[in-house]
């Protein structure tokens, strides 16, 4: 039981979905610890989570009045709700009348709750008649989300957390989950602490610490993913170590994943990735052995101009060896943010429809605008989070509306977005905080309540749904993001937005997933507070939730087979290196940093561990470069520059070179910025763009 002033909810970092207990005391301070009962930490937290307090009760950066320019020439000034919702609906409103729909966006971000997710889904598709919404979550796991559709026929990740413990070889590629997912990582490091025989097989340009823990780190060249995970195919079907009867009763296009493989020898793949041919083939061996088989991937997958191609090639290794739908077994995609999988459930973003449907489904449409009573919804896709700004730039869209994020740090290429969000009509920024570099570009900025100061519910890596109570009361005229938007559409004179509170919308959200294959039919915001949370499906309201899909081996596709995909790229698209631009540049997170450090920066301790960007650069390329460990260096692309120290060492491959991507400004100029000199490719499926290489040369810098 309880006391009464704790209450339960969820780490707003990352997708983990760590339970948190939240102590406030009689003078309304705040405490934070893990929550022992939540089924996902056990009570543990990591450094980030642990000091959610202080970035909770900070209020030094936190935007508190709504402000508003009335033209780009003048200054900023305090204005009241009821002028800044007025001014954003005349102005949205001029503009579709002149434009038409497609002249406004909506960019929004995988750390809004999915009644915010779900509402700013429909008022953009449902009412002002466009597809541009779309959000930060196309950085990080839209090639996951077309993976999936493609191999199990829907945006399904098969497994849970619980399948670690029954697992007994890991292959987690492109990630960094002792740094990046911690708690999750724990949980493999303990199981492996308990039981010495199970397997971890880390792929990773960079020698992480995650590699610490492995039996085998493949240190490939980067962008030579698919060639690696083709490479292994080849090796379980030659020797055997695939699952027949699976693959007949269960499967399609075995072959054309068979054709795939066979393209290269082992010998020529290893070449290729830039690692010992026997390497692959013990990789193989520990995944063709296993009796449970997890792969595990984020970015490193994902952000890529073949992020697609990278996702179905690691999932052919779970069709062949029939590692699907069974405990501890699972092709499992961890997403970076807190509620990226409940965008996904909304449709929340450009290409997608809500609950799942299918946007060029013209039956699942209707469906939609029916339930909805809005406009029709147009069966093309909208501008995704790159195209958005394309098109702020060449003046096709005229205004956009950003909510929960911070494009011009996040956003590759970072100068063109600054370009483009200084020519748009009109900027909407709606945010907690100051930090946010891309509130000096707004015309009009929304004071919005964060973590603890508004409720809902949030989705985590593992399909797992939970509640976030309110706990304190927002600073200043700070609203929940939810009711800024239904406040808006109500201005805008859109029908079907007089919600009294969060908890209608998530009625109106669960309702329309029956019938689905996500049907949360049985949940409710009240279910949730009584009963904790749950793994959708959950159809009805006894239903206890599904912890694992495809149990039965019926998968979500018209043929119920789960779907091999030969990748259609094998070699990497990414930008050429040329004498000029001879290095390889890929960017990620560090430990107690989080996105754009508009949260972390705030908290002293979390700067203790990394304290200001860094270039990691092998001590060959350094010495070629009369570079020594703590030497400030330029990097320059054909984007823009960076200036940062170096860390020279053995862990990062030659010709490999790596920036951390939180840092926008230090010491009041952009030069720790990564995004500067990252570039804006895409993959062209999944639209995710190509964070993990472009072309780079690092020179020493000389004080003028
Ligand atoms: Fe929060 Fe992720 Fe750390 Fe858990 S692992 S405490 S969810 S940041």
């Amino acid at each position: 039981m309880l006391k009464k002033n704790v209450h339960k909810t969820i780490c707003s970092y990352c997708g983990v979905g760590c339970g948190i207990l939240v102590e406030k005391d009689a003078k309304g301070v705040i405490s934070v610890e893990g929550d022992p009962d939540y089924p996902v930490n056990k009570g543990m937290l990591c450094s980030k989570g642990k000091n959610l307090n202080y970035v909770a009760q900070d209020l030094s950066d936190r935007i508190l009045y709504p402000e508003m320019r009335w033209s780009r020439n003048h200054p900023m000034q305090r204005v009241s709700w009821d002028t800044a919702i007025d001014r954003a609906a005349a102005v949205f409103k001029s503009i579709i009348e002149k434009h038409g729909p497609d002249s406004v966006g909506f960019y929004v971000s995988g750390q809004c709750l999915t009644e915010e997710y779900y509402l700013v889904n429909k008022l953009t598709k449902g009412f002002i008649g466009t597809n541009n919404i779309d959000t930060n979550s196309r950085l990080c796991m839209s090639s996951a989300v077309v993976g999936y559709k493609k191999t199990v026929g829907e945006d399904a990740v098969p497994i849970s957390y619980d399948d670690i413990e029954l697992s007994d070889c890991f292959l987690i590629a492109g990630a960094n989950p002792a740094w990046c997912h911690p708690i999750l990582f724990r949980r493999i490091e303990m199981h492996k602490e308990k039981n010495p025989n199970v397997k971890i097989i880390v792929v990773d340009p960079r020698k992480t610490q995650t590699c610490a823990s492995a039996d085998l780190h493949l240190q490939i060249l980067p962008g030579t993913d698919v060639i690696l995970f083709n490479a292994i195919a080849r090796w379980l079907i030659e020797k055997k170590k695939i699952d027949k009867s699976f693959i007949k009763k269960h499967t399609a296009n075995f072959d054309a994943c068979k054709e795939s493989a066979f393209q290269l020898s082992i010998r020529q793949a290893a070449d290729l990735c830039g690692i010992s041919a026997d390497d692959i083939r013990k990789a193989a061996q520990y995944i063709g052995n296993a009796k449970a088989f997890i792969s595990m991937w984020t970015m490193g997958l994902n952000q890529s101009v073949i992020g697609v191609s990278k996702n179905v090639s690691l999932m052919n290794l779970s069709l062949l060896t029939g590692q699907i739908g069974k405990p501890g077994a699972g092709p499992f995609s961890l997403t970076g943010q807190p509620n990226a999988m409940g965008g996904r459930e909304v449709g929340g973003m450009a290409s997608l429809l809500a609950a799942h449907r299918d946007l060029g489904n013209p039956h699942h449409r209707k469906e939609i605008e029916e339930f909805w009573g809005g406009k029709p919804i147009k069966s093309e896709p909208g501008l995704t989070a790159t195209e958005m700004f394309d098109a702020l730039d060449s003046g096709k869209l005229k205004a956009i509306w950003v909510i929960c994020t911070n494009p011009i740090v996040s956003m590759p290429n970072a100068h063109k977005v600054e370009k483009a969000l200084e020519k748009a009509s009109f900027v909407v920024v709606q945010d907690i905080s100051h930090n946010s570099e891309t509130t000096k570009y707004a015309d009009l900025v929304l004071p919005a309540a964060g973590w603890l100061e508004k409720d809902g519910t949030m989705t985590n890596s593992e399909r797992r749904i939970s509640y976030l109570p309110k706990v304190i009361d927002a600073p200043g005229e700070a609203l929940p993001d939810a009711e800024i938007l239904w406040k808006f559409a109500q201005k805008m004179g859109f029908t079907g937005f007089g919600y009294n509170n969060v908890s209608e919308v998530y009625d109106e959200h669960c309702l329309l997933t029956k019938g689905t294959e996500i049907d949360i039919s049985g949940l409710s915001h009240q279910r949730l507070i009584k009963e904790g949370s749950f793994q959708w499906p959950v159809p009805h309201n006894t239903h206890k939730g599904t912890p694992r899909l495809f149990s039965d081996r019926r998968f979500f596709t018209n043929d119920h087979k789960s779907h091999f995909n030969a990748p259609h790229k094998i070699y990497n698209q990414s930008e050429k290196t040329s004498p000029e631009f001879p290095l390889i540049l890929t960017t990620g997170r560090v430990r107690d940093q989080w996105h754009t450090r508009t949260k972390t920066g705030k908290v002293k301790r979390l700067l203790t561990h990394i304290p200001e960007p860094y270039l990691e650069i092998n001590k060959v390329d350094a010495y070629l470069r009369q570079l020594k460990d703590g030497d400030v260096a330029i990097i320059k692309s054909i984007r823009g520059q960076v200036q940062v120290k170096v860390k020279v060492n053995f862990d990062i491959r030659e010709r490999v070179v790596f920036l951390p991507m939180h840092w926008g400004k230090v010491l009041n100029n952009d030069f720790g910025r990564a995004n500067n000199i990252t570039n804006d490719l895409v993959d062209p499926v999944s639209k995710e763009p190509d964070f993990k290489y472009c072309a780079v040369e690092v020179v020493k810098y000389e004080k003028p």
